[in-house]
């Protein structure tokens, strides 16, 4: 049974791929095959999006705070599956939240803030580092250090087409990188969110 959709908190979360362009050490795919009482979330096979959009239709949308893609890999990384679930969400009233590395426009080689105007309501970009050097020594981008401009980019394009976005930071990487990361993301205009390490 593949666990495309599942009950996090108050919200839906969207499980739609394995695949990511990262290796980041703290990723909670290197220590679980799962979050919290979800079950494995590692797929089998990925879903096409009529799979998806027929499982989300089994799921009432009043129930939740909001739908987030968010998943086991990355969910950019299945952009074409990703478009048109988050369609059917909006067409259902579902509030739309992607949780994303921020590396979708490189992987796609496309404008993907632009492709999910109207679809994707809020995006948390993981800025994990304060610069290029330190991103890749503990996300080991397959973009290596050209990975980092690329999420500021992507940021920056958020804003300009999507209602809400923010950088969010996990606090394992100590009060002074964090403070680095504040500033960075405040010289983008974009806040910084501090989560805990699962
Ligand atoms: S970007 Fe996210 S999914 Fe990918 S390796 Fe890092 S933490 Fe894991």
């Amino acid at each position: 049974m593949q666990n495309l959709f599942y009950d996090y908190g108050e919200s839906l979360y969207a499980n739609l791929t394995n695949k990511c362009p990262n290796r980041c050490e703290f990723c909670v795919r290197e220590t679980a095959d799962g979050v919290g009482t979800a079950g494995s979330l590692f797929l089998d096979r990925e879903p096409d999006a009529q799979e998806a959009v027929s499982e989300l239709l089994k799921r009432d949308p009043k129930k939740y705070k909001e739908l987030v893609f968010c998943g086991y890999g990355e969910p950019t990384c299945t952009l074409s599956v990703l478009i048109e679930t988050a369609k059917k969400a909006k067409e259902l009233g579902f509030k739309t939240r992607l949780n994303t590395n921020g590396l979708g426009s490189l992987v796609n080689e496309a404008s993907v803030p632009e492709l999910l105007e109207g679809l994707i309501d809020a995006v948390s970009i993981s800025m994990n580092a304060p610069s290029a050097k330190e991103y890749d020594d503990i996300c080991h981008s397959e973009f290596g250090e050209g990975a980092f401009g690329a999420i500021l980019d992507f940021a920056s394009s958020c804003k300009t087409h999507l209602p809400k976005v923010r950088f969010t930071v996990v606090d394992v990487i100590g009060e002074e990188k964090i403070e680095e990361c504040k500033r960075l993301a405040g010289e983008l205009g974009v806040p910084l969110f501090v989560r805990r390490a699962l």
